[in-house]
């Protein structure tokens, strides 16, 4: 059976959303993902309930992130914007691909290791939905029988094990699921923290001078730009391994103009002009974007109807595949 393709992606109400977001995943879900198929751009509330959270704040940030996705330039009129909490078949199916992954393949999941680890440190429990949240995130996507999943490279492991659940479960149980696969942006897929090019950039992380948000105003972002911590050889060049700090100013730089990081490097001299055009750069990426937001969030009431009527629609696609999962793995069906 072939399925018409579909493009799926969500983004996690975790935190005020970053440069990183909109570079891996926002900007191009607007400009290209949206209008390539019947697509669906979910706030991934459940999986924000991973880690230490605030009720009221998870609620807050869920809106904010809703208007935000629109602002960005999704249409609703083009494709579906909803909240995973909304519809019901995500927790549905997560429960039984959790009866076809293994203990230890969550264990392996990179994100699992680092977010319990940093859990630790800020003398939390790891709450066991962190190691199980791949699986949801698995149920997110093929509950839609989704072939394409627009994200960032931090999350193409989780994308990779989704690919092996659906095998997995298809070889079993019947062919149920759309084997999907990760689309990774060209330039960019990592952006990393302007304070620490170690470190990717998370809305999740505290607050620090090298984590550039979408709704910063623009002095703030020229600043943060402006300080990004980068290295003490002379001249610009692209080596992402040598010289990350300079690279990541490069790669963003060029999403911004569209040329290429290396040609990028090839027309600087000297760090200073580097950085002062890339802020620049980014102050009007973002400009149109925090615009768009005040206008929408003036008006809630928009934002509420377009999420009812995404979680209609998202339901009904789901429905189906999620039905006949509980079928194919050996489930009574109701009379
Ligand atoms: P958290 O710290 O809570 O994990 P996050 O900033 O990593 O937050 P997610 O909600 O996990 O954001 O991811 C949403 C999308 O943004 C995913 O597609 C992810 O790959 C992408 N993304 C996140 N951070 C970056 C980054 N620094 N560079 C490029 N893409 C990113
Ligand atoms: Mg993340």
């Amino acid at each position: 059976m072939t399925h018409p393709s579909r493009i799926f992606s969500g983004i996690k109400p975790t935190g005020h959303l970053t440069l990183g977001n909109y570079l891996g995943a926002l900007r191009r879900w607007a400009r290209e993902d949206q209008y390539a198929a019947e697509s669906l751009f979910c706030v991934v509330d459940l999986h924000a309930l991973t880690v230490e959270h605030d009720p009221a704040r998870v609620r807050r940030l869920s809106r904010q992130a809703a208007g935000l996705l629109l602002a960005a330039g999704l249409d609703p009129e083009v494709c579906t914007v909803f909240v995973q909490s909304h519809v019901d078949e995500h927790a549905r199916l997560s429960y039984l691909l959790e009866c076809v992954a293994s203990d230890g393949e969550m264990r392996r999941m990179i994100q699992y290791k680092e977010k319990s680890a940093r859990a630790q440190r800020g003398g939390q429990g790891v709450r066991l939905s962190l190691l199980t949240y791949p699986v949801l995130m698995a149920a997110d996507i093929l509950a839609y029988r989704a072939t394409e999943v627009p994200v960032g490279e931090d999350q193409a492991q989780h994308v990779e094990l989704t690919r092996d659940l659906a095998v997995r479960f298809n070889q079993r149980y019947g062919h149920v699921f759309a084997v999907p696969k990760a689309t990774l942006p060209a330039v960019a897929a990592r952006v990393m923290d302007l304070q620490d090019p170690a470190t990717k950039m998370g809305k999740s992380h505290d607050a620090t001078a090298g984590i550039v948000y979408l709704l910063d105003e623009p002095e703030a972002v020229a600043r943060k730009v402006r300080r990004a911590v980068t290295d003490s050889e002379p001249g610009v060049s692209y080596d992402r391994e040598a010289r990350p700090g300079v690279a990541n100013l490069l790669e963003i730089l060029a999403t911004c103009t569209g040329k290429e990081p290396e040609v990028l490097a090839a027309s600087y001299e000297g760090i200073g002009a580097l950085k002062a055009d890339t802020a620049e750069a980014v102050v009007e990426l973002l400009r149109p974007v925090r615009e768009r937001h005040a206008e929408i969030s003036a008006d809630p009431s928009y934002v509420d109807g377009v999420l009812r009527a995404g979680a209609a629609r998202a339901r009904e696609l789901a429905r189906p595949t999620v039905d006949a999962a509980y079928a194919a793995i050996g489930l009574l069906p109701p009379a």
